[in-house]
Parts: structure tokens; sequence; C-alpha cells
């Protein structure tokens, strides 16, 4: 009788550790070695091409794309992964709070957001542009001075736009660039700047077929590269190789073209890592 009791009271500390040990596995702080782990990866919600949650709760894009090949390198399938959206101005802090293990969301690697995180890659590279009705008369980044243009807050577009393009334009700033495309079809804007990489998924989204131009201007150059927290040199160097072997298996171009093709967005060829063009 007394044998049983210390029995059972072993099994419920087994018990408690192993209800322990499940708690510890399903918590972001991932090895590299998958197993029964969660990996949380931060992607954009609402580009066409990029990175977009479907109505049925499923992802898709280039982004979503390169961030399921990146967490299959480091041991992680598919089901795995839990995607979180990243807007613009909460990708630095989403890092540094240790929200997702890394990013890939048209994030821009740039001298001032370097101080914050580090950035592998770049697996991408794109342009800011514009994007107007199909009527419009802009046809040049100077046409925006004195007309009402839309971006994103904590974007690369939009302090473009302030420091050189038209520092005389009326900014207006949202979360998210979906909310731009509202007001460029309201004519509560003229234009709509930023990545011709997102404003292309955009023009093609059905519903708004024919409305609206893509100017094709190349005002910049938009490295993207997949920001982690800084510091963390082990997840960095590991996906820096997993986009290497992603452009070299043919995935990289199979998934741009599954992705950009639709809208008829011509690509840049995949670039280096470590090269970032200024
Ligand atoms: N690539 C630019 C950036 O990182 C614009 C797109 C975006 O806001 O994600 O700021």
């Amino acid at each position: 009788m007394k044998l049983r009791k210390v029995t059972a009271a072993s099994a419920a500390v087994l018990a408690l550790a192993v209800a322990a040990t499940a708690c510890g596995s399903s918590n972001n702080d991932s090895g590299s070695s998958g197993g029964g782990k969660k990996i949380k990866i931060g992607i954009k919600y609402d580009q066409p091409g990029l990175g977009l949650k479907e109505p049925n709760g499923s992802f898709s894009g280039f982004d979503v794309d390169v961030a399921t090949y990146v967490a299959g390198k480091l041991g992680y399938k598919p089901s795995q992964i839990e995607f979180v959206e990243t807007k613009s101005a909460d990708r630095e802090n989403a890092l540094a709070r240790g929200d997702v293990k890394f990013i890939v969301a048209s994030y821009s690697i740039t001298d001032e957001r370097k101080q914050k995180v580090d950035f592998a890659g770049p697996y991408f590279l794109a342009h800011q542009d514009l994007l107007v009705k199909a009527n419009s008369k802009i046809n040049k980044g100077t046409d925006l001075n004195g007309q009402n243009l839309c971006s994103v807050t904590g974007s690369t577009s939009a302090q473009n736009v302030q420091k050189t393009i038209a520092p005389k334009a009326n900014l207006k700033e949202n979360s998210g660039y979906s909310e731009c495309v509202s007001s460029l079809q309201s004519g509560a804007v003229d234009a709509l700047t930023t990545d011709d990489s997102i404003l292309a998924g955009y023009a093609a989204q059905a519903q708004y077929k024919g409305q609206f131009k893509l100017l094709g201007l190349k005002l910049s150059n938009e490295n993207y590269g997949i920001g982690v927290k800084k510091g963390d040199t082990t997840t960095l160097n590991k996906i820096n190789d997993a986009l290497k072997s992603m452009v070299s298996d043919g995935t990289w171009k199979k998934d741009v073209e599954k992705n950009f093709g639709p809208a008829n967005y011509k690509y840049e060829p995949a670039p280096q890592i470590g090269q970032i063009v200024k």
C-alpha cells in the first residue's frame, strides 16, 4: 500500500515534468532542430503577391514562400510555422521583443534599420514606384508636389518622398498599403507610392483591373532582407545558407514566377547574398 502511494506520487511528478516539457516546446525560442516546436515568422497580411492572408486563413505570396523554404532548412515543417502580421512600422520592435524569430515582409535593408536589427539576404530587389488612376496626369516623381499622396508609416517609401522625391507632396500615412489603395480608388488621394512589387500586386487584383496604372519610374533600390534580432548571428548565418540554396536549386525562380507572373511584374534577377544595390 505504502509502495503504491509512492509510485502514484512519482507518477504525478513525472506527469508534471512531461507537461512542463510540452509547454516549453511550444514556445518561440526554437533551436535548430524543429521537432514538435513552432516557429513564429513575421510577414505582411495585405500585400497580394508578397504576403497575403487569404479569406480562408491560408497565406500566399513570395515572402510567404521564402519564409516557408527558410523555415524548412531550419528544421520546421509548414505545419510548425505560425505567421504573425508585422506591419511596416512594427518590424524592428517585433524583432527586439522576440515576438518573431525572423521577418520576411518586403523589408528593405537600410543603414538606419541596421542599427536596430540584423538582415540576412538580400533575396529580392524592388524599386519605389507610383500607382495612379488610369487617367491620371501624374507621370513623374516631382508631379506629386502639391498633390495628395498615400504611403505607409515606417516605410522607406514615405521617407524618400519627404526627403527627395517630392518634399511638397501632401503625404497621408496609413498603417498598411491596402488602406492607401482604397483611398486611391475613392479619389481621396492622387497617388500611392511604395515598391513596384507591391503596387503591381494590387493593380492586378480582379476588383481593380483597368482602374490604375503603375508608372515604372524606379525611384529607388529596395533590397529585401530577412530581419533577425540584433546579434542573432546563428539564425542569420543559417538563413543566408538557406537563401543560397533556394536560388541554386531553382526554387527562387519557380516561386518568383508563380507569385509575380500573374501581375505581369518584371522582376530583377536574384541578388547575391551580402550585395546591396545602392
Ligand atoms: N520596402 C519598403 C520598406 O521596407 C516599403 C515596403 C514596406 O513598407 O514594407 O519600407
